[in-house]
């Protein structure tokens, strides 16, 4: 792609930005947002809209979030420097990216997939963009990723039917997860685990994403209502 097409994209993601900015969004990660090229993590048929504040296809039933729940869900999380966090569901690996963004060269994102052709391309998507803290596992991370555990902050961008006990268990002490959960009708939650290692859950509020499917997640013969 030539310098024109660099030039309107950075254009596009400006404007993109600057939306999620009236909406809210801390400074931290609209600076992170604007650093990561989303054209590259979109199929080329869908770059053209790369920068509209909407979820797009990925293939394989799939989607990436929209620009504003990723925004939505690090600023819930509030990602710091030298931060392991685990993400379930990689998807494209834009999320990641951002998060990635956020943590710095000190920390690490360990993000799981459980469709092998994800895995795939969200690694060419990572490395494209030049990601070198972001490892991608093909797994049900509905189980959490035990050998990397304990975690600072876990992002599930898959809905559960409840919160699976294992990414809890997987938390560290003064950790937070956000996590979609329900099948019709879905909320994000905020969990934490304070330094007594008391566990308090908060609700968000409404949000739509596919199904987290896996041993703690959806069963296929389940078939969630937005099984897409
Ligand atoms: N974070 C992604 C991004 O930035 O593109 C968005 C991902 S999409 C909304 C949710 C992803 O979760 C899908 O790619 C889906 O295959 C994956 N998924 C569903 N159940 C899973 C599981 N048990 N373990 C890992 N990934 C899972």
């Amino acid at each position: 792609m030539g310098e024109w097409y660099f030039v309107e994209f950075s254009k596009k993601r400006a404007e993109l930005v600057a939306r999620l900015k009236v909406r809210g969004v801390s400074e931290k990660v609209l600076r992170a947002m604007t650093n990561v090229p989303r054209h590259l993590f979109v199929p080329s048929v869908h770059m053209s809209s790369a920068y509209v504040d909407t979820p797009l296809n990925i293939g394989h039933g799939q989607t990436i979030s929209a620009p504003h729940m990723v925004a939505i869900m690090c600023d819930l999380l509030d990602l710091q420097e030298g931060h392991k966090v685990l993400e379930v569901g990689a998807g494209s690996g834009y999320n990641a990216a951002v998060m990635a963004e956020l943590i710095g060269n000190t920390g690490i994102v360990y993000s799981t997939e459980r469709i092998p052709e994800l895995v795939g391309s969200s690694k060419n998507n990572i490395k494209a963009a030049g990601y070198r803290n972001i490892e991608v596992f093909l797994s049900d991370g509905s189980i959490g990723l035990p050998e990397h555990a304990p975690y600072d902050r876990i992002c599930v961008t898959a809905s559960a039917p409840s919160i699976p006990q294992p990414l809890v268990q997987q938390l560290k002490t003064g950790g937070r997860m956000v996590i979609p959960v329900g099948d019709m009708f879905q909320s994000l939650y905020l969990v934490t685990r304070d330094s007594d290692g008391t566990v308090v859950t908060k609700e968000w509020g409404g949000v739509v994403f596919v199904p987290l499917i896996g041993k703690h997640g959806f069963h296929f013969e389940q078939k969630p209502y937005r099984h897409h």
